[in-house]
């Protein structure tokens, strides 16, 4: 019997069947916005090659006024049906299906001429949008059903109608931004008058052998959301109006609740789901924080939902489900929840990609093929960098040697794995084992390399990573000063009050480390919900606990301190920045900044403010934890260019500003697939 049952069984939509349980869920890549059709065809159909059932398109306009921006992605014309055309061809050939979403962003768009039911901006944009009136909502309408009927030209199996994330169609649905008198505002049954008609008329147009699956918000998590009761309701009419199956929408834009980030608890939202099932009699499917076979399996064994829809993980493994239908999980590269190549490079603006596989987006880009000659290459430092290149030479054929003075691989990333709400990176480093082993490539750990045992190999890279910077502070070498390392290595005691000095990521994660010690919400749903405010919206609209958050007590007193004057945390990353911010306020700790270090003593870490050095003030701790940045360790790459060798340098060993595991592992992959 299959390992993942429940997963791999068929699902029978009467006119067609899908092959397994796994939705690709919609991506906003920037794929389609680059007008290479080939690039965006050849992503479609790697993954299509690696499994996936159905798949859903990035979000794709039904007019001006509802794309994400201007120049997002639409589907208007003859020619947009040509150019969708080469990804359903190049899908279909590999044997998989594939449905375009229509998203119709309503006020989130940003676009001077975004339109809602009422004339209220959100928090999150910055356009006021034009109220609809009777005629502007029946061209929406129509132009959805149009959209849908060229999508169906273009050869796509259905669409997606995205009902859900605050975007228009859902903005309808609740008094929070449906303000309106007339039928379309009101009563529930008027509110819900706009997305019930687009799924009639968009079946209506489309035919019966269409899939049309519908979006639907199951918990807004803003005020004056949806109760459970709406949503049923909505459902119920959305499936006799003609939708094939239904998917779960978790959270509006706006909310400030993570709902898909790192620190998320796996599966938070699919007893949702489940709220659901059972009330309609077409599949429906559940979302969010779904990563792995085991925790797809198990939502579908203990009645969640009837499909699991993942989309990060297929950028991180377009292979996931045959390596799941073939029982080798454990060589699923898995997504850690970060956003930093997906989510935030949308929100900045870029093409996204996956910090763990950067082929992601890139397929027709970043070749990976078999080497022409086999080489010896030693690698010095298995942090993400240089196992990245490890894999990837190893994959092309060449006989790779891995050396870590550590008695394990993972380089940094073993620090991160300590880190509460950061227990993904357990997973990937697990699986950089995995790898290692499965590709037959020779690891010797506890073993500091010097240049000399270099001298033999084809081709040498040094991977070598950082060290912590210093910061020169009267009284650093104190008993009472540690650095981060000594911290997350779990080298040393931390006392109760504490001040980190330095924030940056690393700052950032240590004071979270230390505010909540052995006790990781990640790792506990009911106290994750507890600590955002998170409850059943059978019980209160939207899901929003009346009584907001409710942290627990922080297990120290933490003070996060830094030279700038700009806001804590602003270099993080743009879409999970504000959740650790969030975090540390809610667990007590002080932010102070524009400081000058003066000194550490024995009560703590004195500072003073301005460029005159004026106002000391002492900060009392009884631990100062040093998380001031990192330099190059480029000791190695030094000797062996002493010696007349050049190394390939990569990761922190190369540059360690603004060094991150996206950049160390793609300049690793990108070395190793021109070795
Ligand atoms: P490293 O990971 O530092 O690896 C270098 C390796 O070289 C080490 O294992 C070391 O033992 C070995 N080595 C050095 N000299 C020798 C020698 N002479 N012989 C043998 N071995 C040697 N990045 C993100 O992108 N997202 C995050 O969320 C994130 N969180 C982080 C949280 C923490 C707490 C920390 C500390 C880092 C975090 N990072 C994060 C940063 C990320 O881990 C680093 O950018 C990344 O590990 C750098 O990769 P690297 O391979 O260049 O170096
Ligand atoms: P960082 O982000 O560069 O932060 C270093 C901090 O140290 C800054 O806040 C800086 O602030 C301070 N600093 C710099 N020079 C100093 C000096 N001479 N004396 C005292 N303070 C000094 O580096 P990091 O925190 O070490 O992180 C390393 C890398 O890991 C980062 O590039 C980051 O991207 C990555 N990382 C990422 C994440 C993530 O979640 N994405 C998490 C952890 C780490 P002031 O100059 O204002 O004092
Ligand atoms: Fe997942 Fe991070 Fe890759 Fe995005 S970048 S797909 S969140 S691992």
């Amino acid at each position: 019997m299959a390992e993942y049952p429940h997963l791999m069984a068929p699902l029978d939509l009467g006119f067609t069947t899908l092959k397994n349980r796994v939705l690709m869920g919609s991506m906003h890549t920037g794929l389609e916005e680059t007008g290479d059709w080939n690039r965006v065809a050849e992503f479609y159909a790697e993954r299509a090659r690696g499994g996936v059932s159905l798949m859903v398109t990035g979000g794709i306009g039904p007019n001006k006024e509802g794309g994400v921006a201007a120049g997002a992605a639409a589907m208007l014309t003859q020619k947009d049906i040509e150019n969708h055309s080469v990804v359903t061809d190049r899908v279909h050939k590999a044997g998989g299906k594939i449905a375009m979403q229509i998203l119709h962003a309503g006020r989130y768009a940003f676009n001077p001429d975004c339109v809602a039911p009422s004339p209220i901006k959100s928090p999150i944009s910055l356009f006021q949008p034009t109220e609809l009136d009777e005629e502007g909502i029946e061209k929406q309408i129509a132009d959805i059903a149009a959209a849908a009927v060229r999508a169906k030209d273009a050869g796509y199996d259905g669409v997606e109608i995205m009902g859900s994330e605050g975007y228009l169609l859902n903005e309808f649905l609740v008094t929070h931004t449906n303000k309106r008198t007339d039928d379309w505002g009101g009563s529930y049954e008027n509110r819900m008058r706009l997305p019930v008609e687009v799924v009639r008329r968009t079946r209506a147009a489309t035919g019966s052998d269409f899939i049309i699956i519908y979006r639907l918000s199951m918990i807004d998590l803003i005020p004056n959301g949806s109760t459970h009761e709406e949503v049923v309701q909505l459902a119920q009419a959305v499936e006799k109006a003609g939708a094939t199956i239904i998917n779960t929408g978790i959270g509006w834009h706006e909310a400030r609740i993570p709902t898909i980030a790192t620190s998320v608890p796996r599966a938070a939202f699919s007893w949702v789901t489940k709220k659901l099932m059972g009330k309609v009699s077409i599949p429906i499917i559940t979302s969010n924080r779904i990563n792995t076979p085991e925790v797809a399996e198990d939502v579908l064994a203990t009645g969640c939902a009837d499909m699991v829809s993942m989309a990060r993980p297929m950028l991180a493994d377009a292979y996931f489900v045959n390596k799941a239908e073939a029982g080798k999980g454990w060589q699923i590269a898995p997504c850690i929840a970060c956003n930093q190549a997906c989510l935030d490079h949308t929100f900045g603006g870029k093409l996204s990609s996956c910090l763990v596989n950067p082929r992601a987006c890139n397929e027709t880009e970043l070749a990976v093929n078999k080497a022409a000659a086999a080489k010896t290459v030693a690698i010095v430092g298995a942090g993400p960098a240089g196992l990245s290149v490890a894999l990837t030479a190893a994959e092309r054929g060449h006989s790779v040697t891995l050396f870590d003075k550590a008695d394990e691989i993972g380089g940094q990333l073993n620090m991160a794995k300590q880190v509460p709400g950061k227990e993904e990176f357990w997973g990937l480093v697990d699986w950089y084992k995995a790898m290692v082993a499965d590709l037959g490539i020779e690891v010797k750990l506890g073993h500091e390399v010097g240049a000399d045992e270099l001298l033999d190999f084809d081709e040498v890279v040094i991977a070598t990573g950082v060290v912590p910077r210093d910061p020169e502070i009267p009284g650093q070498d104190g008993a009472n000063v540690l650095s981060y390392i000594d911290v997350l290595r779990g080298k040393a005691p931390v006392g109760d009050k504490v001040a980190v000095i330095g924030a940056g990521g690393i700052g950032f994660d240590v004071s979270e480390y230390l505010v909540y010690g052995d006790n990781s919400p990640t790792e506990n749903l009911p106290e994750w919900m507890a600590e955002w405010g998170v409850t059943d919206p059978a019980k209160h609209r939207g899901g929003l606990a009346p009584e907001g958050p409710q942290p627990h007590a922080p297990a120290r007193a933490v003070t996060l301190v830094q030279r700038k004057a700009t806001k804590h945390g602003k270099g993080l990353g743009k879409t999970t920045g504000w959740i650790h911010r969030a975090s540390l306020k809610m667990m007590d700790v002080n932010f102070v900044g524009g400081v000058n270090y003066e000194r550490i003593e024995e009560g703590g870490l004195m500072v003073s403010f301005g460029e005159a050095r004026e106002n000391p003030t002492l900060i009392e701790a009884d631990t100062i934890v040093l998380c001031a940045g990192q330099v190059s360790e480029r000791s190695l790459a030094d000797a062996l260019i002493a010696k007349g060798i050049t190394p390939h340098v990569i990761g922190g060993a190369d540059v360690a500003g603004e060094l991150d595991a996206k950049r160390a592992i793609d300049q690793g992959t990108r070395l190793a697939a021109t070795l």
